[in-house]
């Protein structure tokens, strides 16, 4: 393991490995996992010779015994030249990250892979998060494989298909009513992880710093993918900014071992019906001083953070990159979900295609050229969340079986 320290982001504590911190001991800030870069050594020809997926990266991962990693074959997606999506919207090279190919059909898992394997290491027999939906499916997955025990929080609006994804794996779902103000399932978790012990495995990276390493991997993948460059862009559905986050220090990772050259400019796409980090962003508000977005809504669930844990982290990856943070519409996000499916052959949820409507918002903006190479990211996949799809879709007619009723039914 090639982990130096855990630094917090907040007051600049450093904890030793051993120390086993979620948060920083003096402050309770989020803290990072610091490597020692010097010691890394790996080449291109050395990754790309290695079984792809989130473990071959392992040198830059927080976990002492990869042998013992709790795996379901996440990571490894396509990434996918949209060629007709790309004509429509006047760019030459468009790509999709396909992350609704994870196992339990998000990037979560990415995360979860890492987080469970993590906890065993620290001896843990119970975990819990708070999700909007997607971090708590895949921990329950991945819990259900390391046989802990697994409790998770949900708003009370979470699709039922979801809530069927979590129950299936055995975790406990408990459906927490909204509240005027405040983020009622985060405040669960962290009571019931200061009262029981339980270990916290949330998808923010806020209260658990080994987990979210995970996701850097994505970042490593696309570089790897466009043969070792990157792209001009990146977008990002955006709830807490943990994706993000993690997308930025891959990045900056990447071109610190000298394996790429430069970083892509990210930029976060959230709802209009929840942006309190886009808000945060365009207003120049520090961390301290971001407001919990008063009554989410919209259609992507998976982008409903009323507060982003991790905007600090995000905001200064989008700054450091040159980026932007646009918030897009529900009907800006439901047309990308019918374009990705019609046009491309991937069938996303809202929150995953979110990424498509923010890429438009921009190209509308004039800030992105028609040779820039863009990579949007597909976080989810569509069949989390079939009852949207249904509504958007047209209806199946019913007709007798004859040619005739065909005939008709098509004007021929
Ligand atoms: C969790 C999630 C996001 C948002 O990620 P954050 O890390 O909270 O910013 C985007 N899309 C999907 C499908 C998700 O499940």
């Amino acid at each position: 393991m090639f982990v130096k320290e855990l630094r917090c982001l907040r007051c600049g504590h450093r904890h030793r490995p051993e120390d086993k911190p979620y948060v920083c001991e003096k402050c309770g800030g989020k803290i990072e996992v610091q490597y020692d870069y010097e010691q890394i050594r790996i080449s291109r020809k050395t990754l790309e010779k290695r079984k792809r997926g989130v473990w071959k990266y392992v040198e830059l991962l927080p976990v002492r015994n990869p042998d013992r990693a709790v795996t379901l074959g996440e990571g490894g997606t396509p990434l996918i030249k949209a060629a007709r999506l790309g004509k429509k919207l006047g760019l030459k090279h468009l790509y999709l990250k396909d992350e609704t190919r994870n196992p339990t059909g998000s990037f979560k898992d990415r995360l979860m892979t890492v987080g469970v394997t993590k906890v065993l290491e620290f001896g843990a027999k119970t975990v819990v998060t708070a999700s909007s939906g997607n971090a708590a499916i895949s921990l329950a997955a991945y819990a259900a494989k390391a046989g802990l025990e697994c409790y998770t929080f949900v708003p009370e609006r979470a699709p039922e298909s979801k809530l069927a994804q979590i129950s299936i794996h055995g975790a406990v779902v408990v459906k927490v009513k909204e509240k005027e103000r405040g983020d009622p399932t985060y405040e669960l978790m962290i009571e019931s992880w200061k009262r029981f012990g339980w270990h916290p495995i949330p998808s923010a990276g806020a209260f658990n710093p080994y987990h979210w390493e995970g996701i850097k991997t994505l970042a490593y993948e696309v570089c790897e993918g466009l043969k070792w460059s990157c792209p001009d862009w990146v977008f990002v559905p955006t709830g807490a900014g943990t994706l993000l986050s993690g997308c930025a220090k891959g990045f900056s990772e990447l071109k610190r071992l000298g394996l790429t050259k430069n970083m892509p400019r990210i930029v976060a796409v959230q709802a209009k019906g929840c942006a309190p980090l886009v808000r945060a962003f365009r207003q120049n508000i520090p961390y301290e001083r971001i407001e919990t977005w008063r009554k989410p809504k919209t259609v992507a669930g998976g982008l409903i953070d009323p507060f982003p844990w991790d905007a600090d982290t995000a905001i200064e990856g989008i700054r450091r990159s040159g980026g932007d943070a646009v918030a897009v519409s529900d009907k800006e996000i439901l047309q990308a979900e019918k374009e990705l499916a019609q046009m491309e052959g991937v069938f996303a949820e809202p929150s995953g295609a979110a990424g498509v409507a923010g890429l438009k918002a921009l190209i509308d903006e004039g800030k992105v050229d028609a040779s820039d190479t863009v990579v949007v990211e597909v976080t989810g996949g569509g069949l989390k969340d079939v009852q949207t799809a249904l509504e958007i879709s047209k209806r199946p007619r019913t007709i007798s079986p004859s040619i005739k009723a065909l005939s008709k039914l098509i004007k021929i």
